[in-house]
């Protein structure tokens, strides 16, 4: 228990950052996958996009649910339920998505919380996986249907259940930062982790190339 979370900063100052994240859940190993082959590309030297991104990557941020396989984090608790927003509450306790014994009590929320104060972020995308979809919170509509049209994915503003503590929750009303929640298809002997970052590379890259997500958007 207790792993050590990994984080890696673009060396330019900024007042504000585009944060990545992958493995909120420890069990859905397809967006971990994405997010570290889009990661390798940007950090290749030659492309230099880390000079024109302020970029904060956080590649798993459930690790002990990364090692272990599950979902939830070590204590059982769902982090994308866990975070301080003003909708957190402890009515689904149910194992899936259990909240936690108060909003933030986990160390993974508790960290990524304190970055977010330290180097704030101007935008978050989170990297999932569940049944194909592109969510997003906040204004990144554009964004969310440029990627779209890469890999076919469907947009969506509400995934049509609540979601108290989450991520896109808190960033959208306790930091007025809009979330991107990439949700990739889940590996089945039909496809592979290759097939799907397959499936997004183009888009993700030529999302990066754009001005789509250039802080001034934001
Ligand atoms: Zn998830």
């Amino acid at each position: 228990m207790g792993d050590k979370i990994e984080l890696w900063k673009a060396l330019k100052k900024s007042p504000r950052y585009l944060y990545l994240i992958g493995g909120f859940h420890g069990d859905e190993v397809e967006g971990v996958y994405v997010l570290n082959q889009l990661f390798k590309w940007l950090s290749n030297e030659d492309q230099g996009l880390e000079m024109n991104l302020p970029m904060v990557v956080i590649p798993i941020l459930n690790t002990d649910g990364y090692r272990m396989g599950t979902r939830c984090n070590a204590t059982g608790v769902d982090l994308n339920r866990n975070l301080p927003a003003k909708n957190w509450s402890e009515s689904h306790q149910d194992a899936k998505y259990h909240p936690g014994k108060k909003a933030g009590s986990e160390s993974e929320t508790s960290y990524l919380v304190k970055r977010f104060k330290k180097w704030p972020p101007y935008l978050v995308m989170s990297f999932h996986s569940w049944k194909p979809m592109i969510n997003y919170d906040g204004n990144l509509q554009v964004v969310a249907e440029y990627l779209s049209t890469y890999n076919q994915y469907p947009v969506c503003d509400d995934v049509g259940y609540e979601t108290p503590g989450s991520l896109g929750s808190y960033c959208a009303e306790s930091l007025n930062v809009p979330v991107l929640t990439l949700e990739y298809p889940r590996i089945s002997k039909d496809l592979s982790l290759a097939e799907i970052w397959n499936q997004n590379e183009e888009g993700l890259k030529e999302l990066f190339m754009s001005n789509l997500l250039a802080p001034h958007n934001f």
